[in-house]
């Protein structure tokens, strides 16, 4: 379903946002009070406006409230990013996503009523790190303090050609695999029990981050 999102601050994180948006064919309307920001958008998203989205009745002039999604990409002006947060929320959008630039930032985000705080920087930096440690877990996202998904390349031979049943995955691990991805590309979503793991795949786990930890050393044995 096509959904309309208005994106404030094009710098690398709304910028890419924006891209991706169009790319997936939805509709943009992207916000810049930096005119070169604007001119490198302008045959990008579907809108693109200089303004200064502090400004309350700018904000209502482009009628920010009618957007299903707005992106407060503002980062370094931390007082810019929580004052838009706050009107866009106030105006009555559903559903509005700002980034915070650090822990102090993302609680008064939140407080004010954004409905998703993210922190490209720290989460990428988490992310690349669990990589490093591990040149088995291929991406990491942390879902909540005690939980993440991870995608795992499958390296010892003891998982070799057996079936998540043999395996005794979801009692042995306490995880569940969401996915398992071939080598040729091919995904199986939401395997079942009878499907088999194979040299070379990579499984996609959620579960408690102490649990993934314990797989990822298995996989070294
Ligand atoms: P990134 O890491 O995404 O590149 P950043 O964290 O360095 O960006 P900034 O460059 O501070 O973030 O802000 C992103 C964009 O937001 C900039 O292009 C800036 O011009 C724009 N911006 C800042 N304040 C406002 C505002 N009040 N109204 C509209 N745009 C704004």
């Amino acid at each position: 379903m096509k959904q309309n999102f208005a994106i404030v601050g094009l710098g690398r994180f709304g910028g890419s946002i924006c891209r991706t948006l169009i790319e997936s064919g939805q509709e943009v309307l992207a916000i810049d009070n930096n005119e070169d920001r604007v001119n490198e958008y302008m045959n990008i998203a579907t809108h693109a406006v200089v303004a200064n989205a502090q400004d309350e009745m700018t904000l209502r002039s482009l009628g920010i409230r009618n957007f299903d999604h707005v992106i407060v990409a503002i980062g370094e002006d931390i007082q810019a990013s929580i004052l838009v947060t706050l009107m866009v929320k106030e105006m009555g959008v559903p559903s509005v996503v700002a980034k915070a630039q650090n822990s102090y930032h993302a609680r008064v985000l939140e407080k004010i009523g954004a409905d998703r705080v993210v922190h490209p920087e720290r989460d990428m930096g988490i992310r690349i790190a669990h990589n490093l440690v591990s040149k088995n877990i291929l991406d990491y996202l942390e879902l909540s303090d005690d939980f993440s998904l991870v995608e795992i390349r499958v390296a010892n031979p003891k998982f070799f050609n057996k079936s998540l049943l043999e395996l005794n995955f979801r009692q042995r691990f306490g995880l569940t695999v969401v996915a398992i991805r071939r080598s040729n590309g091919e995904v199986v979503v939401s395997p079942d029990a009878n499907e088999f793991v194979r040299e070379n795949d990579n499984l996609l786990v959620i579960g408690e981050t102490d649990d993934v930890d314990v797989l990822d050393e298995k996989m070294n044995m």
